[in-house]
């Protein structure tokens, strides 16, 4: 895994390394990218925005992966 972090700025004029959490707030993200794969996480870098996004966001239904 090789992590984006000091590659690409976390803000600025160039949105692709964050996510907006509403009108006034963005959250910047870590990326980590596997370079075998191209298997591409994020995370969000700060945890106040977290709890900004737990208050706003509605809640992802659950995700069922696992054939019986
Ligand atoms: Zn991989």
């Amino acid at each position: 895994m090789y992590a984006g972090v000091e590659v690409m700025p976390k803000s600025g004029p160039f949105g692709s390394n964050s996510i907006p959490i509403s009108i006034v707030s963005i959250a910047a993200l870590d990326n980590y990218v596997c370079k075998e794969c191209g298997y591409l996480e994020r995370y969000i870098a700060e945890p106040e925005k977290l709890e900004e996004i737990g208050k706003k966001w509605p809640k992802a239904g659950k995700v069922e992966h696992e054939e019986a």
